[in-house]
């Protein structure tokens, strides 16, 4: 055994150890970080001069969840606001909050504030690690390789007070850290520093293909946060491929490539290579002709998986994604936000579809609320709303139970409500293996209807059947609840790869209306207090607009999702600038049983 893969023992033992006394370990996770931030502001609200230190760590669980209040990151908001303003004292933690990140907001939500400590980053080090140590075990790498990874860090800015600002991957890949992972890590990305930073996401990405292709035959897999900054990748790739390869060949750098900083790392990595380059360009010419299908195994012959955030709103890139993996094994990556780190995949052998995140006790305080679907029955089709009771803590949730998670983090988080609906899906000793179901924000919502952005994503893919008869591909999608005109009506945004013939099309929009199982849709839809749903199909290149304009307004293209929906004037404005063609659903007929 080499020393990685001792390394990697160690750190899966460190796991099963805190896994299978998961209960205790909680109990005591609370307890040290209400230790740690006894008589901060916020805590002395709700627990006064309460001596936690003479406190047993079971009573003080109970009486923390019975004094402080479940909140949601916007009741946190005034304290994070004055924190950023410069205020120093002690208001959510003892230790000095130097560092805010962003967060993405998520569907159509405006980014968040949410503290960054030491803790953040040692956190993001352990999970890495530890998701490393369970990949290796299914996948083995060669040592000394390296990683093709789509990875961009944003701007890092000051806030009022003088704070540093950004994402929090980007404090990641600044800090010491990630400086250590660099060091200690069996595999390396190809990029340097100045490419994942270089704060223009189409340079970086035109980069990291180039020298992910110069290093092609010792990448040992391909990888990025989320699955889109791959499927963009290898979208652009179909367009850049010659420009690359002639940069290859010549060892040359394309002028698309402005930053003085990237053009300088990047060049010091380059040579003439014209023998690989005419190599490249030829197998780019087959695959062209197949569409690029299996482009990563055939230009990365070493590679031995793909891996990346690939459930929940990554799921609609799946189907591309395989499209350019062919046979290599898709891993799904781990369950996180920037408020914390949740659970690790510990199962990388199963399929995206089946991935759980095993939830790691020692890095927040965890509590479930259980979630319950109001079951309307009608027609037997029934998904509504949620009804939820008291949230419990981790060792005492129930498999096939939904739940939202609420978070106490080390970084000054306290109940705080993240709003993901998770499943238990089984235990890994006391801790819970989750599913990812959804963002508990409904989107689609016109009147007593009710839709999150998982009821939308199932009546697109039921509606986008149709197009498995044709080439066509369903690129990207988003909605807007129109109430504009009367009655109200949704409209959904496709935008396809290739030409799309105007009866299929038309049927996919029928198709889209009646895969709505929301109660509430239906009935307004046979009522007509819902008008039929309008299907735009939108130009090639349109949701790169809405890309690009979220990353003009600071989004960071390491943390983009695509909104599933928006009512935000400038998008709206994109979207029906670039709508070719408009589709409307018929009456209501039927509403089927699935
Ligand atoms: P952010 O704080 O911007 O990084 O976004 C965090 C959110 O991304 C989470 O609250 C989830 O909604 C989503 N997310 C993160 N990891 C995963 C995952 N493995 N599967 C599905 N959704 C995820």
């Amino acid at each position: 055994m080499n020393n990685s893969s001792n390394e990697d023992e160690e750190i899966i033992s460190w796991f099963e150890d805190i896994a299978f006394k998961a209960a205790c370990v909680q109990t005591q996770t609370l307890h040290q970080i209400l230790e740690q931030n006894f008589g901060v502001e916020y805590l002395k609200k709700w627990l006064g001069d309460l001596k936690i230190q003479d406190m047993e760590p079971c009573a003080l669980e109970s009486l923390y969840t019975s004094l402080v209040p479940l909140v949601s990151h916007a009741d946190l908001e005034p304290y994070i606001q004055r924190i950023a303003d410069g205020d120093q004292s002690p208001l959510l933690t003892q230790e000095p909050i130097t560092t805010l990140s962003l967060s993405s907001g998520t569907t159509n939500g405006r980014p968040k504030y949410v503290p960054f400590t030491h803790h953040s980053a040692q956190s993001t080090l352990q999970i890495f690690r530890l998701s490393a140590a369970f990949r290796s075990r299914a996948f083995p790498i060669r040592p000394g390789g390296r990683i093709l990874e789509f990875i961009y860090s944003s701007k890092q800015f000051q806030t009022r007070g003088g704070l540093t600002a950004g994402t929090a991957t980007t404090h990641y890949y600044a800090s010491e850290e990630y400086e250590i992972k660099q060091k200690t890590t069996r595999a390396f990305t190809c990029s340097p520093p100045e490419v994942i930073s270089g704060g223009d996401y189409s340079q970086s990405t035109y980069c990291h293909l180039l020298l992910g292709l110069i290093y092609s035959e010792q990448v040992e897999f391909v990888a990025s946060t989320f699955a889109y900054s791959i499927v963009q990748a290898f979208t652009a790739f179909e367009e850049l491929w010659e420009e690359i390869c002639e940069d290859i060949k010549k060892g040359t750098l394309s002028d698309r490539i402005t930053s003085p900083k990237m053009r300088e790392a990047v060049l010091g990595c380059l040579s003439p290579n014209p023998l690989l380059g005419f190599k490249i360009e030829e197998k780019c010419r087959e695959l062209k002709g197949l569409n690029w299908l299996c482009v990563i195994p055939k230009l990365w012959p070493n590679c031995k998986y793909v891996y990346s955030i690939m459930t929940g709103s990554m799921q609609p890139y799946l189907r591309k994604l395989m499209h350019y993996s062919g046979d290599l094994a898709l891993i799904s990556a781990d369950y996180g936000s920037t408020e914390s780190w949740i659970g690790v995949n510990v199962d990388p052998a199963s399929s995206p579809e089946k991935a759980t995140f095993t939830v790691i006790p020692t890095f927040s305080y965890f509590e479930f609320i259980p979630l319950y679907r109001l079951q309307q029955k009608h027609n037997c089709l029934a998904v509504d709303d949620f009804l939820e009771v008291e949230p419990v803590p981790l060792a005492q949730v129930k498999v096939g139970q939904e739940y939202e998670v609420v978070l106490t983090t080390f970084t000054g988080l306290y109940r705080c409500r993240l709003g993901d609906v998770v499943q238990v899906s089984g235990f890994y000793g006391e801790t819970p293996k989750l599913t990812f179901i959804c963002r508990r924000k409904l989107i689609l919502t016109i009147n007593i209807d009710k839709n999150t952005e998982r009821d939308l994503q199932v009546a697109v893919e039921r509606g986008s059947r149709p197009l498995s008869k044709t080439k066509i591909e369903l690129v990207d999608f988003t909605s807007h609840a129109s109430v504009t005109h009367q009655p109200g009506h949704y409209i959904i945004y496709w935008e396809i790869k290739g030409e799309g013939e105007e009866d299929i099309l038309a049927e996919c929009c029928r198709e889209i209306d009646v895969s709505f199982v929301d109660y509430g849709y239906i009935v307004s839809r046979k009522s007509n207090s819902i008008g039929p749903l309008e299907l735009c199909i939108v130009e090639n290149g349109t949701f790169k607009k809405i890309l690009d304009y979220f990353i003009s307004n600071g989004a960071a293209m390491g943390q983009f999702k695509t909104p599933r929906c928006t009512s935000n004037p400038d998008l709206l404005n994109i979207l029906d600038h670039c709508t070719t063609r408009r589709f409307r659903s018929t009456a209501y007929s039927s509403c089927r049983k699935f």
